[in-house]
């Protein structure tokens, strides 16, 4: 991961602190790629412990400041950030194609998604109100408030470099608390990016910053004694490395992790709209995404029928460079990444699978391409059912029955996002009650909840308790305080040394 760069023809992507671009000075750097292509493009700074600690002074010097602004102002400061955002949301899309390697269609998806973030948390004064009992007690009134924890971070993943960080800076800071954001160093202009429209938005300086870099960066946040809470979301090993590492400094953490999405199909679904689901689900975005279909479970005679119509529509995906209209597909994020990727299409017959759809087959040269590939007769037993492979291969496991299907998703060490096709409303009933995972799809294969409910999974697919974004969120970036008040009239006051009773 770290990598000395030396190629004057790329962009320079510095740290921004305190409102401004701070170059480091490490030495050290990492390259970005664009997919599509193979070639570099950029080359990140990775930053030392000590331009961590500075990041964070900038956000606890904001602090005072920012905690004070009043919620009016905080709300109107949202709406144009909110404008802003939207109508440079090409813009931003474009970045993300160029250096994630999405489809120009699917990076708008991504940016529209981390909008909705934006647009709750213009309801900050709402979402941010206590409670108040009046008369609690004979002359004492007792309330609630939520408090922002002060100076909080996020660390996030490459497969979506803006929405991503949108679930976290916004809650965080909406809520009254000042950010330092650790993006992905594969694609990690978006982020820059952001900082400047913030900036442009009137967001005071100091209060969002962004610090690029690898394992020291992250190290140093975890470690930072002027860091409250951690917000990450990747894979399930680092999520439980900074899970473990956060909350033995005594941090609030949230981390999300990696995921295994099982679709269970029955046999009354309509195998048509299944397999459409299959193909979107499965290869959108090219397999990188924490919500990505990649085991169908098909339940008795299904499984024929289906596969069959799967693999009709593979030939169809129009794979190639995002900027291109016509594309449906890009390339994934790194040449090691599909090297990895198309490694299980490779182990699948010695596994004992069948590769129906063999997507090594007739790639580009440039750029980091692989088409879809189809695997049929994948089993608990092979790695292409247990690992995560987060690029377009699917495979399908058969199954007798339900309770067999919903036993695959249970045993999973993940518990992210889970999909049934059926017509039966009872069985889609039972299931919901059933299943182990955070987001539940009935006949929608990516369940991921709209902006005012909260996203996150079971198991080794979220360390913490609390899921991100939505009300939860708000819950994270805030602590309670509860009141108790009394305006007692000076004649009636007298010692009482007696544990306090309501009256
Ligand atoms: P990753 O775990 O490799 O990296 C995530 C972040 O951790 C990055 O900022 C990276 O710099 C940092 N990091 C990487 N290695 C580290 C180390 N050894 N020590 C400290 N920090 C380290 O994940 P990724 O490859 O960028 O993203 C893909 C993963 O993210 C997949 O597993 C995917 O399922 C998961 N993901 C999960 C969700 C979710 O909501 N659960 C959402 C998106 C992505």
């Amino acid at each position: 991961m770290t990598e000395t760069v030396d190629a004057p023809a790329t962009t320079r992507i510095p740290h921004w602190i305190g409102g401004r671009r701070v170059e480091g000075e490490s030495g050290r750097s990492g390259p970005v790629y664009n997919p599509a292509t193979g070639r570099q493009t950029g080359a990140v700074d990775f930053a030392t412990a000590e331009e961590v600690d500075a990041a964070v002074s900038a956000a606890h010097d904001a602090f005072p400041a920012w905690r004070a602004t009043s919620l009016a102002k905080r709300a109107e400061l949202f709406f144009r950030i909110r404008e802003l955002l939207h109508a440079r949301r090409d813009e931003m899309a474009e970045i993300l194609v160029r250096e994630h390697g999405k489809v120009f269609s699917d990076a708008l998806g991504e940016v529209t998604r981390g909008l909705e973030v934006v647009e709750h948390c213009c309801g900050i004064p709402s979402l941010i109100k206590g409670e108040h009992s009046e008369q609690a007690s004979t002359g004492i009134d007792v309330y609630s408030i939520r408090q922002p924890l002060g100076v909080v971070a996020g660390i996030t993943p490459f497969n979506f470099p803006a929405m991503v960080p949108m679930w976290m800076w916004a809650p965080a800071i909406a809520s009254g608390n000042c950010f330092v954001l650790k993006p992905s160093e594969k694609d990690p202009s978006a982020s820059l990016w952001v900082a400047e429209l913030l900036r442009e938005a009137g967001l005071p300086d100091g209060v969002f910053n962004v610090i690029m870099g690898d394992r020291v960066a992250v190290d140093a946040l975890l470690e930072h004694s002027g860091i409250a809470a951690i917000s990450f979301v990747g894979s399930t090993p680092i999520a439980r490395y900074v899970y473990e590492k956060a909350t033995a400094s005594g941090k609030r953490c949230q981390a999300l992790g990696g995921a295994k999405n099982h679709m269970i199909v029955l046999p009354d679904a309509d195998v048509g709209a299944a397999a459409d689901a299959a193909i979107s689900a499965g290869y959108g975005s090219a397999g990188e995404r924490c919500m990505a279909v990649s085991v169908v479970v098909a339940v008795g005679d299904v499984g024929d029928k289906l596969v069959a119509a799967i693999g009709d529509r593979i030939p169809k995906v129009r794979v190639g460079d995002g900027m291109d209209p016509s594309s449906e597909m890009g390339p994934l994020v790194t040449r090691e990444h599909r090297d990895r990727v198309a490694s299980y299409v490779e182990n699948a017959p010695a596994e004992g699978a069948t590769v129906v759809v063999d997507g090594r087959e007739g790639v580009p040269a440039e750029g980091f391409f692989l088409n879809p590939s189809l695997l049929d007769g994948v089993t608990p037993a092979m790695k292409a059912y247990a690992d995560e492979i987060f690029g377009p291969v699917l495979g399908v496991t058969r199954v007798e029955t339900y309770e067999e299907a919903v036993r695959l998703v249970n045993e999973s060490p993940y518990g992210n996002g889970v999909a049934i096709f059926t017509r039966d409303g009872g069985a889609a009933r039972q299931f919901q009650f059933d299943v182990q995972a955070g987001m539940v799809g009935i006949n929608v294969p990516i369940p991921v909840p709209v902006a005012y409910y909260s996203f996150g999974g079971w198991k080794s697919s979220l360390f913490g308790d609390l899921h991100v974004y939505g009300p939860e969120a708000i819950d994270f970036y805030t602590r309670g305080k509860v009141v108790t008040s009394r305006w007692p009239d000076p004649a009636t006051s007298q010692i009482d040394l007696g544990f306090p009773q309501t009256r």
